[in-house]
């Protein structure tokens, strides 16, 4: 047999090679994402395979073996190396085997099918040549996914090496979608129609000359429909494709607002118009200088984020097309640190328009110091906060693209970002957008970066906290993040099911699984929904054992942990102990987290003192709850105050009234009031908080320029 002849012949180089890829994936275990067999390792597994079978395969033609010895090898080859992978998974993690673990096969084969198609015909073209012309059409690859990452606005790709690149790991969930599936089989097809016909004639049962043409003809054209219906079939997002799928545009000489949601009234489409323009008015006078025309996409949803881009966590911007993509929900956070972002690159001279050597610390740090607003404070409050909490933290390590990356992103984001302040603060923008451009910091500032870095780090003594204020710094940055959870992504798939089950109302099933994820890992985040999924069954009692039993209760580690409490005291208000519950939730408010958790905290409190309304928690979605309940109480700020964006003139006073302390609010009490067309009641409002609040700090300072901004814009001529 052929197979056997070929074992005996080239042993020694498949061995090696087998050897050598398991290395590398025992060298790769020590990489968060990297860790796990799923989709991370699978896409450079797919590369690397892909290579070898083109190349490899083209060296075993020229030697004269058979294509099809060399295809079922392959096969072989990867159904081995792919079992010996989930050994590894199995003994070193004991992750749950979930989807993920089919992007290996389903990869890999398709990847390294693709490229022995092509190393086939390469072969046809004579010795020297086929490796020239093989070498060169994985060059051709490439650069196609680089011109589509630099030119269309998508962040993930599509590409036959690779298969799929979801552009930014952050994204919890990763499927084998309709997508993927269309991808793999469309390529598999297309190169197995190559592959067939050769095969077929290497055996006695040759087909006739014609008959090979056709499957030629039908395998380009598979090829082509792949290539043409990209957009269609969800394999790319185009320039053309996206701008099409925005209806409404506003456009201005600075910059284009392409709004997604075509129902937008025509006083919000204004506000839009009127912020962009105040934060890039701003901006010009930080600089000193314009930018080329700047292109705003504001997207509904995240979903749709994620469909149309790829990306569902973060909103971003691609500097060097000067585009930027957020979302309607978060375009008033975003904004101005993504235009932070455009304005930043216009002195760089690189390609992408960012900061020399891709430095992050420097990308975002530079975006955070423009933008300097972060949860209602500045950063350099927080990194004051961290650094007083979390003293062994090394400021250095923000300046290393890796350990920026891996550390959770809100440090990261605020220690850099107060630190590119402090360097614009003390040498000025000119000298930092050098720093920007070149990246080294000794030539541009004459000065060692640790030096520098203890200089910043000794200023930030001046901010003083309470022992109060160590509890917030746990809600704030404890917990864990992505990369240090075990199994994220076979995990989170198992948690994405539970929630649809939630959704479903399948509280039992969804308890089942929450508990079997939480006896698995620990994870404070499956124990807050075990406790969710028994609440939403009423176990009040069953959640207040479990609680007084374990530790939880007295611990403050990330939001999970506020959750747990909210959920602890609603159970207990449910069983007749109000007074405990009350306790619970001002302490909770007390760390004055912000003023939206502080509101929401009123809210629980309006419950524990009304038990009897707790289930409606339950039975009715957020939105539908407050609807019903501001039937029944329609003076209860703490329930107006989550519903600012429906609430009329009258309920918007009751509201102004009751959270006067609470300058945060009465921003969002302002734009109702804009949106009311009431220019009278928003002039009042604003006056009062420029008297109350002009000193409150910067991040809300910029706040009221914007508001007065606004409001001078939209006001109707005076005199009226
Ligand atoms: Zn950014």
């Amino acid at each position: 047999m052929n197979i056997k002849k070929f074992l005996l012949k080239h042993h020694l180089r498949l061995i090696l090679i087998f050897l050598f890829l398991i290395g590398i994936r025992i060298f790769l275990l020590q990489f968060p994402l990297l860790k796990n067999l799923d989709l991370e390792i699978s896409i450079l597994f797919s590369f690397l395979i892909s290579i070898l079978s083109g190349f490899g395969g083209l060296y075993f033609l020229l030697k004269g073996e058979k294509l099809s010895t060399i295809f079922f090898l392959n096969l072989i080859f990867i159904i081995s190396l792919y079992l010996i992978f989930i050994i590894i998974e199995l003994v070193l993690f004991n992750c749950p085997l979930t989807e993920g673990i089919f992007f290996f096969p389903l990869f890999v084969i398709t990847s390294s099918m693709f490229s022995l198609s092509i190393s086939s015909i390469a072969y046809s073209l004579g010795k020297i040549k086929s490796f020239v012309i093989l070498f060169f059409i994985y060059i051709v690859l490439i650069a196609y996914s680089l011109v589509e990452y630099y030119f269309e606005p998508q962040l993930y790709l599509f590409n036959p090496l690779v298969i799929f690149f979801p552009g930014l790991v952050y994204n919890e969930i990763f499927e084998v979608d309709g997508r993927i599936l269309i991808y793999t089989f469309g390529l598999m097809f297309a190169s197995g129609l190559i592959l067939f016909p050769k095969i077929l004639d290497e055996s006695e049962k040759k087909i006739l000359i014609c008959s090979r043409n056709y499957f030629y003809i039908l395998s380009i054209f598979t090829f082509m429909l792949l290539f043409v219906l990209s957009d269609e079939l969800r394999l790319s997002t185009s320039q053309e494709y996206l701008k099409s799928k925005f209806p409404l545009k506003i456009e201005s000489e600075h910059y284009e607002i392409f709004l997604h949601n075509k129902n937008i009234s025509e006083i919000e489409k204004r506000l839009i118009n009127n912020k962009t323009q105040f934060h890039i008015q701003q901006l010009e006078k930080v600089f000193g200088y314009r930018t080329p025309k700047i292109k705003i996409f504001v997207i509904n949803s995240d979903n749709s984020k994620k469909e149309l881009l790829g990306d569902e966590v973060a909103d971003f911007t691609k500097p060097w097309l000067r585009q930027i993509f957020v979302t309607t929900k978060t375009y008033d956070q975003t904004i101005k640190h993504e235009l932070a972002h455009i304005f930043l690159g216009e002195k760089t001279d690189n390609l992408f328009k960012v900061a020399a050597g891709f430095n992050l610390g420097l990308i975002e740090g530079g975006a955070m110091a423009i933008e300097w607003d972060w949860l209602e404070n500045t950063p350099d409050y927080y990194s004051a906060m961290i650094k007083r909490f979390s003293p062994e933290i090394e400021f250095e390590k923000f300046f290393n693209n890796y350990t920026f990356a891996t550390q959770r992103s809100s440090l990261s984001y605020l220690i850099s970002g107060a630190f590119c302040k402090y360097l614009i603060e003390k040498y000025g923008l000119k000298k930092f957008l050098e720093l920007y451009r070149e990246g080294n910091f000794s030539k541009v500032y004459d000065k060692d970066l640790k030096d520098e870095l203890n200089e910043f780090s000794a200023q930030l003594n001046s901010f003083h906290f309470s022992k109060v204020d160590s509890l917030r710094f746990k809600v704030l940055f404890g917990g864990q993040t992505l990369f240090e959870r075990k199994c994220p992504r076979a995990i989170n798939r198992i948690k994405f099911e539970a929630r649809k089950l939630i959704s479903k109302r399948s509280f039992e099933k969804a308890e089942q699984i929450y508990l079997r994820v939480y006896q698995r890992t620990s994870e404070q985040d499956a124990f807050m929904n075990l406790i969710i999924t028994k609440f939403y069954q009423k176990k009040f009692d069953e959640i207040i054992n479990e609680l007084n039993s374990g530790n939880y209760v007295n611990q403050f580690n990330g939001f999970n942990s506020v959750y747990i409490k909210i959920y602890y005291a609603l159970s207990l208000a449910k069983i007749g102990n109000q007074k405990k519950a009350e306790e619970i939730i001002q302490q909770l408010k007390d760390l004055n987290i912000s003023s939206s958790w502080n509101a929401y905290f009123d809210l629980i409190l309006f419950f524990i003192d009304k038990p009897e309304l707790i289930e409606n928690t339950i039975d009715k979605n957020f939105k539908e709850m407050l609807i019903e309940l501001k039937k029944n109480f329609p003076d209860e700020t703490s329930i107006l105050v989550h519903d600012i964006e429906n609430l009329n003139d009258l309920e918007l006073e009751k509201v102004i009234e009751a959270y006067k302390n609470e300058p945060w609010i009465l921003k969002e009490c302002f734009y109702r009031y804009l949106m009311l067309g009431n220019f009278t009641k928003a002039n009042s409002l604003i006056e009062t908080i420029k008297l109350k609040y002009s000193n409150f700090n910067e991040a809300y300072k910029y706040q009221i320029d914007l508001m007065s901004f606004v409001l001078e814009k939209l006001r109707p001529e005076k005199g009226v």
